[in-house]
């Protein structure tokens, strides 16, 4: 049995790129597979929360992503009430990110970007190279050893390794073959997304328009070009693409029967096919198996309202390398130590749910508001009339305030005790 390489990262989005290149910077040998080339396309709002820009620095990618991506102050948010919500990231609260802007950029550069970065830290990357099974040591039952690879060519080869990363988004197969996904049941909602240009009124903020049966992201991703991001509910959407024959004509019908973007989409000129994906919604029971740990979308995504997975993912990578180093180093060694390197990957379980916890609680309430029109009017009632409320909630979106910041009993009263006249039935203030 040959050695590929001592970490096998299944996946070159962000959160694969940034795992290599943290276990590449930290001495190991890494081999990133992918089965696309880039640069490619991915069906995202492409959108990287304000906080990511600390991660891309880390890398040494920032000023190539700054130099190709728009900048965002905030976030609008439009209810089907008509209340629209204004947050910005840089805001009265105190609370201060790495950058107080949200870096939007097409996912077919930035990926690129960053998977450039990993083979520059000392990463081998082999594009064209699609995962199809994960290899276990004793038959189906063992701690993973490597993996199998379908070449573009129609061959498959195996490739082993001390450890196997599962970077390989949404529908990850090494996730499903060391049975470590679960869908979640809710919420099912499906993507269709595109580029347009000449779209009026787009400006400094992310908009996002909550209508009654699904949203719509709209954002300046630079070179004059806008991503629109809709998403509905899956019977929405099945019985819209039954009806009108192609996600194409779906979304246009969708985005025309809004009032307010309709005549704005009529100057619009699409650039793109539209992309479709989803369901979405699935969380991984552990994100580590005996030789394995998923990162990012693999090992956990809920909904792209919140859509902060990029961030997550990156994250991830951060968080995941030094266990994963650890973790390697002891199975790569003459007498393998099985236990040692289940405990430091456990670890590594147990710091990405103490990180991210609080925002997944957010994500699902956001979420929860989202699909019941009556909940996203009323709060966007009192959030469009306390501008420190919507710069807390637009902040944590983006990862600069924490979560417990929202999540109490004081800012929930805040929110729901404010009266139609915008005055709270008691004021606070909120300082970071
Ligand atoms: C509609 C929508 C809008 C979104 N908007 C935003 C947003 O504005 N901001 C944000 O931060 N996030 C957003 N997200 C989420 C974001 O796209 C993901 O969270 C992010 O891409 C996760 O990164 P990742 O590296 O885990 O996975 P991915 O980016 O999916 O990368 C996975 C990689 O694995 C490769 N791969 C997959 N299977 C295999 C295989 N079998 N073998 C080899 N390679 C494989 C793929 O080619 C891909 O390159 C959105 C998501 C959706 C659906």
């Amino acid at each position: 049995m040959t050695r590929a390489a001592q970490v096998i990262v299944v996946g070159g989005g962000p959160g694969g790129a940034s795992t290599a290149w943290q276990l590449a910077t930290l001495g190991l040998d890494v081999l990133v597979l992918d089965r696309a080339r880039f640069p490619r396309d991915k069906t995202c709002a492409e959108c990287l929360s304000p906080q990511a820009s600390r991660i891309l620095a880390t890398m040494g990618a920032l000023e190539a992503v700054e130099a190709e991506a728009a900048r965002l102050t905030g976030m609008l948010v439009r209810a089907p009430s008509g209340d629209v919500i204004h947050g910005e990231y840089a805001a009265a609260h105190g609370f201060r990110g790495f950058r107080d802007r949200c870096l939007a950029i097409r996912r077919r550069t930035l990926d690129a970007i960053l998977v450039e970065r990993a083979r520059m830290a000392g990463a081998r990357v082999h594009e064209g190279a699609r995962v199809v099974d994960v290899l276990r040591a004793h038959g189906t039952r063992g701690r993973a050893t490597g993996v199998r690879v379908l070449d573009a060519d129609g061959a498959t080869r195996d490739l082993h390794a001390a450890l196997v990363v599962g970077a390989d988004g949404l529908r990850s197969v090494v996730a499903r073959r060391l049975s470590l996904g679960a869908r979640l049941p809710w919420p099912r909602r499906l993507a269709f997304q595109c580029h347009v240009r000449g779209l009026p009124g787009v400006g400094l903020l992310g908009e996002m328009h909550v209508e009654r049966d699904g949203f719509v992201g709209i954002a300046d991703v630079g070179g004059g070009v806008t991503n629109v991001a809709m998403v509905a509910p899956a019977g929405v959407a099945r019985r819209g693409l039954a009806a009108h024959g192609s996600p194409a004509k779906f979304m246009e019908a969708w985005l025309s029967r809004a009032p307010q973007l309709a005549p704005r989409f009529a100057q619009a000129m699409r650039v793109s096919p539209v992309r479709a994906t989803g369901p979405f919604a699935s969380h991984a029971r552990r994100a580590h198996a005996p030789g394995a740990a998923l990162v990012g979308d693999a090992a956990d995504f809920f909904d792209p309202f919140t859509g902060e997975g990029m961030y997550s993912a990156l994250r991830g990578g951060e968080l995941l390398a030094p266990f994963a180093a650890e973790a390697a180093r002891l199975l790569d060694a003459a007498h393998a130590d099985e236990r040692r390197a289940a405990r430091a990957l456990a670890a590594y379980d147990a710091a990405r749910r103490r990180e991210f916890r609080g925002k997944w609680t957010v994500e699902r309430l956001i979420a929860l508001s989202v699909a019941h029109p009556m909940l996203v009017n009323r709060a966007a009632r009192a959030l469009s009339r306390r501008r420190d409320l919507a710069d807390l909630l637009v902040g944590v979106a983006g990862d600069i305030v924490p979560p417990a910041t929202v999540l109490n009993a004081r800012y929930l009263w805040e929110l729901f005790g404010v009266r139609a006249d915008g005055t709270a039935a008691r004021a606070t203030t909120f300082q970071g």
